[in-house]
């Protein structure tokens, strides 16, 4: 007899969003299960979702393409596994066959039958439980964290000032279920690739490297399929990694950790624009797991999660040991000479830090040598031919480099416009701070009289492979004293010998269009901050410095009292007034089109089409703007803003829009997407 399974495939981003497709099959196959089946001419992987019921499908059984052959050695797919995939698929507007695919490691998805029977036959039988683990006494408050997370159900927020050991409450939460049940399994997230390597030698060093395995999109595909078979096969108790990873099959979930909550990082910008925190949390609820979000600033979403009731904060003010939060030391450069990049208190106290043989970091957001290279004579500017942007003078190499579109050219000897050879940099990036600290420093000495060794890390820097490790390396022996460089250099990293951070130029995000800048910069000056002074013997001397010409604002008031929960308030009662997230919901429809007109003819249609649409009468359609970057490789970009103070009509609404957004064909569109809970507007 042949039966009807409906099968998950891999399907274009929009195409029929939820709908599997039905395949005759001569066995029963379980949910779950992944098979072989084929797609027009081709040969596909895809996952059994359901067993079709009785007159369901379109065609009988006989009439349909047969599945060529299942996975039988691989244990299904969880149904909370195929829930949460549904679940993105659909929050995010994406089609199920493109997020399931998406979710399981590349190389499984060409494996055959006897390829898949070997590779398990080498991953052997489940290693031994944890071995016995250790670990420094806890602090009062860490131990009143772990008793929270043992006795309720949460989800908690751990609140914890950089350096407070929110890591260490995190592998102790893991332990202690271990101890409970030695089978079970915890996903621990991390924003970023560089993060991964220190987190692992932690968890390795507490429970031995057979019960951890790292899943990130740095890794070759055959490491990740052998990690995520470790996953799946519940041989791995620790699964580490990146946003992708809040997908990774684990029967046996019982703990989620989701370190520096906060992150933009968790946000997928492309394809189904999934948020891998918010997905934790669900995915937690799902599978009865603890979850356990951490971060020293966290976003205000979760936050008023925490004052509405739905999330439990568990606070941890203090660093570990003596370590001391820096001193927050404002610089008003409206009374420093005109032109100052370095003022002199500044440069001061980083000549103090180098006459001692400490560390200095000094960051500032732009990369390149400056943003915009300017005819003195004429109005000629360093403009994109491509995009609505500058190209930024990179002196280095003497180019003109496009940031959104990579177009690179040398940098004409004469204004291409009228002859003039005065042409000049305006404004400052890395390069230039590098270029200038040499100068200022050029006569400060280091213990034994050595000169200052000054050293740069930014995208440019690190873009050769093993140069990221090979500069942080370098920072952490001691062998460099200042260390200039974009926000790369902020995050997470636990550099013991740094004394000073200094923002030189952080201003531009106080004016800036998107509400949720001053929300990021003020994550991004805490967690610089807790760069420094980690080391108790040094905490004393350690100082944040910040130049600002807007030195009373509410953010560097909060921030010289490393005053997060001000911050959060004043922050959340502009939010609420303006009515704006986390007290209402966006999605941004965005289209790309050959001409502006084109995208904005797409969005108007999709606006138009919004009245009467289930929800709508709670939606608010905005009009069809140009995006702040409109061209870019002479792709012209538009977005439209929909929002509610209610999710389920938002989502009601994006579900019936959806059909609609299909249907249009208009000449000269090139893509369109929905990005549901964007972090950019
Ligand atoms: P966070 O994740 O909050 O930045 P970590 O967990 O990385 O903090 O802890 C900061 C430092 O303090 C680390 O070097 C860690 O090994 C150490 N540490 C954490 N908890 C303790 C403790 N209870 N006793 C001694 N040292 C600790
Ligand atoms: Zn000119
Ligand atoms: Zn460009």
């Amino acid at each position: 007899m042949r039966l009807t399974v409906r099968v998950v495939v891999p399907t274009p981003a929009h195409s029929t969003l939820s709908e599997p497709l039905s395949y005759a099959s001569e066995l029963p196959l379980a949910p779950g299960t992944l098979v072989r089946v084929p797609l027009g001419r081709r040969e596909v992987c895809g996952v059994v979702w359901d067993e079709a019921a009785e007159g369901e499908a379109d065609l009988a059984p006989d009439q349909l393409k047969s599945v060529i052959a299942p996975l039988a050695q691989l244990p299904p797919l969880s149904e909370a596994w195929r829930q949460l995939v549904t679940f993105a698929a659909n929050y995010y507007q994406r089609s199920l066959g493109e997020v399931a695919v998406a979710a399981l490691p590349p190389q499984l998805r060409e494996l055959d039958a006897a390829q898949l029977a070997r590779r398990l036959k080498r991953a052997g039988p489940p290693g031994e439980g944890p071995a016995a683990p250790k670990g420094p006494p806890l602090t009062a408050e860490q131990a009143q964290a772990l008793a929270a997370i043992d006795a309720e159900p949460g989800p908690f927020l751990l609140f914890g000032a950089t350096g407070s050991g929110k890591t260490e409450v995190y592998l102790r939460a893991v332990q202690a279920l271990l101890q409970r049940e030695p089978q079970a399994q915890a996903l621990v997230l991390v924003p970023e690739i560089n993060l991964t390597p220190q987190l692992q030698a932690r968890f390795v060093e507490r429970f031995g490297e057979a019960s951890v395995v790292a899943i990130h999109s740095g890794m070759t595909n055959p490491q990740r399929l052998r990690s995520w078979l470790a996953a799946h096969l519940g041989q791995a108790r620790i699964v580490l990694g990146t946003r992708m990873a809040v997908f990774a099959s684990l029967p046996a979930l019982r703990l989620v950790a989701v370190d520096e909550e906060h992150d933009p990082s968790y946000k997928q910008q492309e394809g189904a624009r999934y948020s891998a925190r918010d997905l934790a949390i669900y995915r937690a609820r799902l599978e009865g797991a603890k979850v356990v979000l951490g971060s020293a600033t966290p976003s205000l979403e979760s936050w008023s999660a925490c004052e509405r009731g739905r999330y439990r904060r568990l606070d941890m003010p203090a660093r570990v040991g003596a370590g001391a939060l820096p001193r927050v030391r404002v610089v008003n450069m409206n009374h420093q000479p005109r032109n100052t990049l370095f003022s002199e208190p500044l440069l001061a106290a980083v000549r103090e830090r180098i006459a001692r043989g400490e560390q200095s970091l000094i960051f500032l957001n732009r990369r390149g040598y400056s943003p915009v290279l300017a005819c003195g004579a004429c109005d000629w500017r360093s403009e994109c031919p491509n995009c609505s942007a500058f190209r930024v003078f990179h002196k280095i190499d003497r180019t003109l480099r496009c940031h959104h579109c990579g177009y690179t050219e040398r940098v004409p000897r004469a204004c291409p416009a009228c002859g003039n050879v005065d042409i000049a940099p305006l404004g400052r990036g890395t390069e230039q701070l590098e270029e200038q600290l040499a100068q200022l420093l050029a006569d400060a000495q280091g213990p034994g009289g050595r000169p200052a060794r000054i050293a740069r890390m930014d995208a440019d820097s690190t873009k050769a492979k093993g140069a990221l490790e090979q500069q942080l390396a370098q920072v952490h022996a001691g062998e460099v004293d200042v260390l200039v460089g974009t926000q790369m250099v902020t995050k997470g990293h636990d550099f013991r010998r740094i004394t000073l951070v200094a923002a030189v130029n952080p201003d531009s995000a106080l004016y800036s269009s998107d509400f949720r800048a001053p929300e990021r910069l003020f994550a991004l000056l805490m967690q610089a901050a807790g760069r420094a002074g980690r080391d108790a013997a040094q905490a004393a001397a350690s100082e944040m410095w910040v130049q600002t010409w807007n030195p009373e604002h509410a953010l560097f008031m909060a921030l010289r009292k490393h005053d997060f929960p001000a911050f959060a308030e004043q922050q959340l009662k502009e939010r609420q007034a303006a009515a704006m997230p986390p007290f209402a919901f966006q999605a941004v429809l965005r289209a790309e089109g050959r001409t502006q007109e084109v995208a904005q003819q797409f969005l108007q249609a999709a606006a138009d089409a919004a009245p009467g649409l289930d929800g709508s009468s709670h939606v608010f359609v905005y009009a069809p703007v140009p995006m702040t970057v409109q061209r870019v490789a002479n792709v012209e970009r538009a977005q439209l803003l929909v929002e509610s103070t209610s999710r389920p009509a938002l989502q009601a609404f994006l579900a019936a829009w959806q059909p609609v957004l299909q249907e249009q064909r208009i000449r000269g569109l090139i893509r369109w997407a929905v990005d549901v809970d964007p972090l950019v507007i």
